[in-house]
């Protein structure tokens, strides 16, 4: 009998980390494992602020793949996928190779939510992938270049529409970057605006008042000028367009506004439900015995009307499990059911400031930030043990690359 093919679509921290728990639980020749990703990196979304404005290095934030995995028990393949054939167990990929599979993760991740808001996707930058994410470094510098031309302030207008934990995250990562962006391309830092629009009325309004409190002192300490409770209805390439009557002339609006699920999984056949794939407790997609899917682009329900958070944590706590329970499907034994723990939550607020809440505790400032690179640097740790960190570490401080 042929041995089983366990296929892996995305190799984010849900595809990547299932393929690493495989490599440990899987009997030598006992299944082939393919593990399939657009780039030969893998980067680190819970950082691409950082990339956005030049505060990490790339190498920090994007890491090779075949450096991370065992290539003796794991085939990468760099390809994008375009399709999975469900009833005939093929996944086609752009360019039109084929792979087939026995068993099948689905971990592709996230797109950017725009809510069909007029010239977003056309006119905003957005922090879903490495590249995206290094765009806007790279629109940064241009609107310098512009500037120097024309001498129009709006090409040193930056804003941050959504005030949810990327949004904070990445205004404090401008009001860290920008000031050394500035000095190494000439232009004068106390022309530079940053604006922060949010549609509720506060910043992390999901969080606890204290919290709130603290983060929109520290924002306005950094001469962050917040607008809230104020909706962005349109998108030019020239001005942000707000509810009453407000417009803000600017050529760079970084959308975070909130995710969804990667769309390119609707037409395969599967159960979708809130644009997500649906799952089972066992990580399955609903009736399906061979394809599971975590992540992002699933939907996991914690109770009867609720779905677990796109976060990095549920993807890394759905992994392990996902991967044992594939092992158990292909030898016949039990499943097990997932179950979350939330750990916590802590955003940075740029590198010296952070605010979160683990239990009833709620952090902030420098024991926030410390604990927020604690965070960081234990995932290399699983991912590559201490000389991941190490290599990621030395010889690197926070410049622009
Ligand atoms: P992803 O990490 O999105 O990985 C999907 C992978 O699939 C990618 O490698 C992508 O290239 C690949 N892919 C996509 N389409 C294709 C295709 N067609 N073919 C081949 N490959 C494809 N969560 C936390 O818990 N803590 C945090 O501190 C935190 N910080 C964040 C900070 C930012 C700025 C952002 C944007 C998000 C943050 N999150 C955080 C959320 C977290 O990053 C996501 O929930 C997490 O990345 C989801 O992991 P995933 O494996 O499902 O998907
Ligand atoms: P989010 O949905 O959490 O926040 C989006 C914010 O945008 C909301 O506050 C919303 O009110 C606002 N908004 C929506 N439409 C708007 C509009 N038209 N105008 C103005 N404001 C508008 O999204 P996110 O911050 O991108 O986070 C996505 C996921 O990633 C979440 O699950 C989050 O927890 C996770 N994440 C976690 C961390 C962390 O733990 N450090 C960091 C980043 C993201």
């Amino acid at each position: 009998m042929s041995k089983p093919k366990i296929v892996i679509l995305g190799a984010g921290y849900g595809g990547l980390i299932t393929s690493k728990s495989l490599e440990k639980l899987l009997k030598s020749g006992e299944a082939d494992v393919t593990l399939i990703n657009k780039h030969d990196y893998h980067y680190l979304t819970t950082q691409l602020h950082k990339t956005g404005v030049g505060t990490a290095a790339d190498r920090q934030i994007a890491l090779s793949i075949p450096e991370l995995i065992n290539s003796n028990k794991t085939q990468f393949l760099k390809a994008s996928v375009s399709s999975v054939d469900i009833k005939s167990q093929v996944v086609h990929l752009e360019g039109g190779d084929t792979v087939n599979y026995d068993y099948l993760l689905i971990a592709l991740g996230f797109e950017v939510e725009t809510f069909g808001i007029p010239g977003i996707k056309e006119n905003a930058l957005e922090i879903r992938s490495f590249r995206s994410s290094k765009a806007i470094y790279h629109h940064i510098i241009k609107q310098f270049n512009l500037y120097k031309e024309d001498q129009d302030p709006s090409r040193l207008t930056f804003v941050v529409a959504g005030g949810g934990f990327t949004g904070i995250e990445m205004l404090g990562e401008l009001a860290d970057g920008l000031p050394k962006l500035c000095k190494e391309h000439d232009i004068p830092f106390e022309k530079i605006r940053i604006v922060a629009i949010e549609a509720a009325p506060s910043v992390i309004p999901f969080f606890p008042k204290q919290s709130i409190q603290y983060t929109m002192n520290v924002l306005e300490k950094r001469n962050i000028e917040l607008i809230t409770g104020t909706k962005i209805l349109e998108c030019t390439p020239e001005k942000v367009v707000l509810e009453n009557n407000i417009e803000v002339p600017t050529r760079s609006l970084i959308w975070s506004c909130g995710v969804k699920g990667n769309t390119i999984v609707h037409k395969w056949g599967l159960p979708i439900v809130k644009g997500k794939i649906a799952v089972d407790s066992y990580l399955r997609v609903k009736n399906m015995n061979n394809v599971f899917s975590i992540g992002d682009c699933s939907l996991f329900l914690k109770d009867e009307k609720n779905a677990l958070a796109p976060t990095a944590q549920v993807a890394l706590q759905q992994a392990p499990l996902c991967a044992k329970n594939i092992v158990s499907s292909i030898r016949g034994e039990s499943l097990k059911a997932f179950e979350y723990h939330h750990k916590g939550s802590v955003a940075s607020i740029g590198l010296m400031a952070a605010v979160g809440k683990v239990g009833n505790f709620r952090l902030s400032g420098l024991f926030g930030a410390f604990m927020k690179q604690v965070i960081e640097a234990r995932y290399l740790f699983n991912l590559g043990g201490p000389s991941l960190i190490i290599k990621q570490h030395v010889g690197v401080s926070r410049e622009p690359v």
